[in-house]
């Protein structure tokens, strides 16, 4: 039996320092106005060349972020590593649109795989396709707009470093996740990643699409790839995830008067993402997936439905994945268990990854009940220890 209760697994990596340290962060975000006054603070600072990044760096950063470069995060991944766990290197650079920002993005996320490829604690790849592509060209390709031939040369420079990235994870045997965006630029995504899924999935699922359960459609969307799969041949799989632009996408849908895409409540979000997990076990033979979840109740029935369908805690074709400095409580007693667990290790100079840790404390803020959680946990543990 898993218990996710067990604070000496979940933090027997963190010292006690390092423990007083996550506590008065975590005690931080979950305070509304400072957690919002601090990112807003922390973005006018770097504007303004105040050297608050060595602050910066020593808390939050190094909670939520591997290091500033690939090689930077070697210390983290080891230390993972010690304890069953693997990592994801996540270049966490955001809102750069330029052709020479896509390029970096293309460049980096190939050096990420041939790093992966000398390191065994490193099972697979990331990207997101707006680090790759310009938002609004994916809309117009969303939209089924005619592109005009400056923008049909430019979708296809797109398609080219997408290819270009795909085929290392190929030749490297490394699978490569695609994160799930906003839903008025999710079918562009959709459909380019299903093509690689074709082109690069013959042998093995080594291009992963990511399923948001948030949307209502999306289970029969998963059906639909797995049929689609079998008549074709070639293997899928899929990163399920409930979503994370939950109140953007209703905003949106409410101002524009469209049927918002998201379930009518957390419940259906729930039931649609458990579902998926079942439906991924009882097809374990064409599906591979990793479910990137804090949620305690659907990490626990993956691992019933795992015994329920025979499928080894090791098997390659599943794995558990959470954010780095977020639910070791399930990374840390999950691992101990023998389950495949691999973090998602975000890494990039301290100013870039700002918004990533600005959006960090947002959702522990707003998650009700995330923030309060984690803190539990360390404080058990901070008097355990004592
Ligand atoms: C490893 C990993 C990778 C991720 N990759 C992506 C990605 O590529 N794309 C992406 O969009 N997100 C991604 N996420 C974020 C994810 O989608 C969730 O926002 C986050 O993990 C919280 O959901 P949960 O399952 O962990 O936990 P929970 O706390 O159980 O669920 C919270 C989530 O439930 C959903 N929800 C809440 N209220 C409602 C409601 N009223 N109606 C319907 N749904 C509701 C929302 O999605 C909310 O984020 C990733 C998360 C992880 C851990």
């Amino acid at each position: 039996m898993i218990s996710f209760d067990d604070t000496e697994i979940a933090f027997r990596s963190k010292s006690k320092f390092q423990l007083r340290k996550a506590y008065y962060l975590f005690k931080l975000m979950g305070k509304p106005i400072l957690s919002k006054l601090g990112g807003e603070i922390a973005n006018v600072a770097i504007k303004m060349h105040i050297p608050i990044t060595g602050l910066i760096k020593s808390t939050i950063f190094q909670q939520f972020c591997g290091g500033e470069s690939i090689e930077n995060c070697s210390d983290k991944i080891d230390e993972l590593a010690k304890h069953n766990i693997a990592t994801i290197l996540d270049y966490s650079v955001e809102g750069k649109a330029s052709e020479k920002d896509f390029k970096k993005t293309m460049e980096e996320t190939i050096a990420v795989l041939n790093f992966a490829h000398k390191n065994k604690n490193i099972p697979f790849a990331v990207f997101k396709i707006t680090g790759l592509a310009r938002f609004q060209l994916l809309e117009k390709i969303n939209l089924d707009e005619e592109l005009s031939t400056a923008e049909q040369q430019e979708y296809d420079r797109v398609i080219h470093r997408i290819n270009k990235i795909c085929k290392k994870a190929h030749q490297h045997k490394i699978p490569i996740m695609i994160d799930a965006e906003e839903s008025w630029i999710q079918n562009a995504i959709d459909s380019i990643v299903e093509t690689m899924m074709k082109t690069f999935n013959k042998e093995q699922a080594i291009i992963y699409n990511t399923i948001q359960m948030y949307r209502h459609d999306r289970l029969d969307y998963l059906k639909k790839i797995h049929e689609n799969s079998k008549e074709e041949g070639y293997f899928i799989g899929v990163k399920l995830v409930r979503g994370a632009y939950l109140e953007k996408e209703n905003e949106r849908a409410k101002k524009m008067g469209y049927p918002t895409p998201i379930q009518p409540n957390k419940e259906a979000c729930n039931e649609d993402y458990d579902s998926a997990l079942e439906y991924a076990c009882k097809n374990i033979h064409g599906i591979s997936i990793c479910a990137g979840t804090h949620n305690e109740e659907s990490s626990l029935l993956l691992t019933r439905l795992m015994q329920l369908y025979n499928i080894e805690r090791n098997n390659p074709k599943i794995y558990f994945s959470q954010l780095l400095g977020m639910s070791d409580h399930i990374s840390y007693n999950l691992a101990n268990k023998g389950y495949n667990i691999v973090k998602y290790v975000p890494y990039g100079p301290v100013k870039e990854v700002l918004p990533y840790l600005i959006r960090r404390a947002e959702e522990n803020r707003s998650i009700a009940g995330q923030t309060g959680r984690e803190l539990n946990l360390i404080i058990q543990e901070i008097k355990r220890r004592k």
